[in-house]
C-alpha cells in the first residue's frame, strides 16, 4: 500500500522555468510572429509543425485561430 504512495511522488518533475532568449522571432522568412521566451522551437506555433504533414484528425485546432 505505501509503495503506491511513493511512486505517485517520483513522478513530480520540478518547474524549472528554462527560457530561450526574449528577442527570438519565427524562422520563416515569411512570418514575424515572435517567439516566446519559453518556445524551445525556433518557429511559432504555426509553422513548427509544417515539416510533418500528417495531420489526419489533428487539423481543427490550426484553424481555430
Ligand atoms: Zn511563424
Amino acid at each position: 500500500m505505501e509503495a503506491t504512495m511513493k511512486a505517485a511522488r517520483v513522478a513530480k518533475v520540478p518547474r524549472k522555468s528554462k527560457t530561450y532568449g526574449e528577442q527570438r522571432y519565427c524562422a520563416d522568412e515569411e512570418c514575424s510572429t515572435r517567439l516566446s521566451m519559453y518556445n524551445k522551437y525556433d518557429k511559432c506555433n504555426l509553422h513548427k509543425g509544417v515539416h510533418f504533414p500528417r495531420l489526419r484528425g489533428h487539423t481543427k485546432h490550426l484553424q481555430d485561430a
